[in-house]
């Protein structure tokens, strides 16, 4: 557990350590007091960077190589599939 102290009312509390970098309601009055230490973004982005490539881009990959061969079919399911992860991708990035 994290020991923090309330920026208003120099309560202090223990939170779990996986609000760290984030933030919290003070128990006492209420007032959302920022947590100290680095937050875990760069695992988050990592991890999802990193699921994307290896889940995503095969498929974006063999999308363009199906348009190259004339496969449609192989395009348009490789490329429905890419279109997802991108969104999957947008929507974890930017849907929180
Ligand atoms: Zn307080």
């Amino acid at each position: 557990m994290l020991e923090t102290a309330c920026s208003q009312c120099n309560h202090v509390w223990s939170v779990p350590p996986s609000k760290k970098g984030g933030s919290v309601n003070c128990p006492s009055c209420g007032v959302l007091t920022e947590l100290d230490g680095a937050s875990d973004t760069g695992w988050f982005y990592g991890l999802t960077f990193g699921g994307f490539a290896v889940l995503g881009l095969p498929f974006g990959v063999m999308a363009v190589i199906g348009i190259l061969n004339g496969s449609m079919s192989m395009a348009v399911c490789s490329g429905s599939i890419f279109a997802l992860a991108v969104l999957v991708l947008l929507f974890v990035l930017f849907g929180s």
